[in-house]
């Protein structure tokens, strides 16, 4: 069996295609172990004209069972931010750094609690975003949480200092500007909802001034 190490979605990523081939190809991913426990891949969705990428964690529970991205709480709550922020939820694509649901459960029928992938496990995904980013070549990304950002921009990334800035890094050998910002699930644990809303919203404002 593959070491950590050698974790990576590389090999079943195809050279051409566009999105469909891509959606295709990910649904047989077997580059890290996630695909285990999950019910399927969650590939992102939305145009490959997008001119906007939001890139969250990983799939939740509700994504996982309909094969969505953002389908669940917290994709209620990114979906009313960006349309308060301005932001046509039609024009933007949305994904994830990682394509597979990882969860505990103590045991059969529990229910499935959201486990945070490790940085090898999304490092393991990141073909399939560079992928995603070749084809939509979106004019800004939206980082959604901590996991995104250090997968696009490395272990030192710190959602907290640079949320809500507009950042210009080169990104698998591609100059790209992206907006940070907590991930929407932050929102709903926050014992604050409604302060911890209006600063998803404060940056998700920005990203739509970014885009003017
Ligand atoms: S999480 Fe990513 S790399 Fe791992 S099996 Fe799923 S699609 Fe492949």
């Amino acid at each position: 069996m593959a070491t950590e190490d050698a974790y990576t979605a590389e090999p079943f990523v195809p050279a051409r295609g566009g999105l469909p081939a891509l959606r295709k190809a990910a649904a047989a991913c077997r580059g890290c172990p996630l695909h285990r426990d999950a019910t399927q891949t969650v590939f992102g969705a939305g145009s490959a004209d997008a001119r906007v990428m939001l890139v969250g964690e990983q799939p939740g529970d509700q994504e996982d069972r309909q094969g969505k991205p953002f389908v669940g709480p917290a994709g209620r709550v990114l979906e009313r931010a960006l349309s308060e922020a301005g932001l046509d939820p039609a024009d933007a694509y949305v994904t994830n750094a990682v394509k597979h649901f990882k969860f505990t459960q103590s045991e059969p029928r529990k229910r499935r609690i959201h486990k945070a992938p490790t940085l090898r496990e999304a490092a393991a995904c990141g073909p399939w975003l560079a992928a995603e980013l070749a084809v939509v070549e979106p004019e800004l990304i939206v980082v959604l949480g901590a996991t995104a950002g250090k997968a696009l921009l490395g272990s030192s990334f710190r959602v907290t200092q640079v949320r809500g800035t507009v950042l210009e890094e080169e990104i698998h050998g591609h100059p790209e500007r992206l907006v940070p910002t907590v991930h929407p699930s932050s929102v709903l644990r926050a014992d604050d909802r409604e302060a911890a809303y209006r600063g998803l919203l404060a940056d998700l404002k920005i990203a739509a001034q970014a885009l003017e």
